[in-house]
């Protein structure tokens, strides 16, 4: 893969050198092609368990407020002690679409990735912005495992050549089933948000 096209920020370069590396352990060989982060969570050797799984060991209480009144207060969890097989256990929010999942799931894979220590049971919550406003890992630990689990998911040299092509944040959305905030969220912190205002407006 192409590592020669990276962002203009040292941070943002650090993080997609990691991001790229990731693509290339997931068996990608192109930045057009689409991160599936459950395949890829299989090799992190994490255990994502449908909500149904976990379900019989919830009380009442504690289910309908995860998925009621509460369940726009976290995206996922990961369970800090592995289990006896060496894997690590993920839920992730049930009532959140797949785009959200997708992005949970990666910001996860990059804990265990980038060597994180959580201290206890790790709720993911993240505002509109892509924020965590919770969080059970250091926060330079948690901008981190966010940022390059987009760049994997969006990796900037596509990013770049799309927003030169003059696709809009929906259509790479679509193609990389992540959200359009996501995407905007990656050209922001790349400096692309320019280069796309003025290609968008222009038309
Ligand atoms: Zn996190």
């Amino acid at each position: 893969m192409d590592t020669s096209i990276l962002p203009p920020s040292n941070k943002g370069r650090q993080y997609e050198i990691r991001a790229v590396g990731l693509r290339e352990f997931a068996g990608l060989r192109r930045d057009d092609e689409r991160l599936d982060p459950f395949e890829l969570a299989h090799y992190a050797k994490l255990l994502v368990a449908s909500f149904e799984q976990i379900e019989p060991f919830l009380t009442a209480e504690t289910k309908a407020h995860l998925l009621g009144s509460g369940s726009d207060k976290w995206s996922g969890g990961a369970c800090s002690q592995a289990l006896p097989d060496g894997r690590k256990l993920i839920i992730l929010n049930p009532t959140h679409n797949s785009n959200r999942q997708n992005a949970t799931l990666m910001e996860e894979i990059c804990h265990v990735f980038l060597g994180h220590q959580p201290s206890r049971l790790a709720i993911e919550n993240v505002n509109k912005h892509g924020k965590p406003i919770a969080r059970d890992y250091r926060e330079d630990d948690e901008e981190a495992a966010y940022s390059v689990g987009a760049a994997a998911l969006v990796p900037y040299s596509a990013l770049q050549r799309l927003v030169e092509e003059g696709k809009t944040s929906r259509e790479i959305a679509r193609h990389y089933n992540v959200s359009r905030e996501l995407v905007e969220y990656r050209m922001k912190v790349s400096r692309l948000w320019e280069d796309y205002k003025v290609k968008v407006v222009s038309g």
